[in-house]
């Protein structure tokens, strides 16, 4: 056939567009996951447990203790761009919190069904809402879709089922329920070990042990311990950094000379935010490569706050990059402060034996 004409630019229908933009937000199980911690833990949350059914295709479940959502904003709740946290461009260089775009829970809602039951301090019940496309829906056909009220306790239990239903070459491509939980618990391992003060839990649906857990009154180097292991947590020391200059301010826990496994485990997380940094990756294994065995690498768990004027955290919506200021200063200061720190506890331990 020889097309002679151009075929005619249509406008997409507006589901499509939010499912596409979806999809870019969430591309597995874990990202969702992600994005619920976080929510929960910028709402004042002191505990927070999570459930997951094949590896979180069937169900995710985060239940937490925060502030909870207003009943009057929970039809707006799912809306694209709807927030709490942020009303100009300029509050974006100045944000504390977590989120900043409002469009987890949009998304969520677009490729999966989304139930929220939540309560507030000055609520006397608790408000269940179901979700479809950004909009409240019926728990049934023919019900209202207004929230119902229902017994529970203050904070909110997000609930997310069948996710990427409506999207089944998404769907299609996981391999193993069992790879997906990985990246779970790895993930809320990260903000296990972060969040001072919060108290973490995370099992499989129906089975009454937990895999992670964590009490809120844990030090960080319990925290380590309880999730990766005594191994580990044994052989840690802490380290501190810091530039006024450059505007940031580092904190964390390294391994010492007596640990090394195959490969480095990086907690890296920049204005509370769990990220990953090639760069920063790759400079810290230099610097334990004077002092591990060859093909040996450290654990590191690195805290990074960043004067919010100095990063650029709106580069993609996924929000996994993160660029700032004088980045190569940063990291070269950085590094330093742990190579001292390393050299110090090396020559120490052939006059002291550890307790
Ligand atoms: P963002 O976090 O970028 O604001 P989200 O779509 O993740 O966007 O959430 C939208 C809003 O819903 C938040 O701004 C917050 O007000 C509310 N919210 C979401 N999750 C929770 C939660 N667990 N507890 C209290 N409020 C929540
Ligand atoms: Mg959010």
């Amino acid at each position: 056939e020889i097309i002679t004409a151009p075929r005619r630019i249509k406008a997409l229908d507006p589901d499509v567009v939010n499912k596409i933009a979806a999809g870019e937000i969430i591309v597995a199980p874990v990202h969702a996951l992600k994005e619920l911690i976080e929510n929960s833990v910028d709402a004042g949350s002191t505990s927070l447990e999570v459930v997951v059914k094949e590896g979180g295709l069937k169900l995710l479940q985060i239940t937490d203790n925060g502030h909870g959502i207003d009943k009057e904003d929970l039809p707006i709740l799912c809306e694209r761009f709807t927030t709490s946290k942020l009303k100009a461009f300029e509050d974006l260089t100045s944000i504390g919190t977590y989120g900043f775009r409002g469009e987890a829970l949009a998304s969520i809602s677009h490729i999966a069904h989304l139930t929220v039951t939540t309560k507030t301090k000055d609520s006397n019940v608790a408000f269940k809402a179901h979700y479809d496309s950004g909009r409240l829906i019926p728990a049934k056909p023919g019900q209202s879709a207004d929230p119902k009220p229902t017994a529970g306790r203050q904070g909110t239990q997000i609930t997310v089922e069948d996710l990427f239903y409506n999207v089944p070459t998404r769907r299609r491509a996981f391999r193993s329920a069992s790879e997906e939980y990985n990246k779970i618990l790895d993930v809320v391992g990260r903000y296990a070990v972060h969040c001072d003060g919060v108290a973490f839990s995370c099992k499989k649906s129906g089975e009454s042990s937990t895999t992670i857990a964590t009490q809120s009154k844990s030090s960080t180097v319990d925290r380590i311990r309880q999730i990766y292991s005594s191994a580990v947590a044994n052989e840690l020391i802490e380290f501190t950094s810091s530039d006024e200059k450059y505007g940031y301010r580092a904190r964390g826990w390294t391994t010492n000379a007596n640990y090394h496994v195959k490969k480095t485990t990086l907690l890296l997380f920049i204005n509370h935010r769990s990220v990953d940094s090639t760069n920063i990756r790759k400079a810290i294994e230099q610097i334990y490569s004077t002092f591990l065995p060859k093909g040996g690498h450290p654990f590191i768990y690195l805290s990074l706050e960043i004067e919010p004027s100095r990063v650029d955290v709106n580069v993609h919506p996924t929000k996994r990059e993160v660029n700032f200021l004088n980045e190569d200063e940063i990291i070269e200061k950085i590094c330093g402060d742990i190579r001292t720190k390393l050299a110090h506890v090396d020559t120490s331990r052939t006059f002291m034996t550890q307790t």
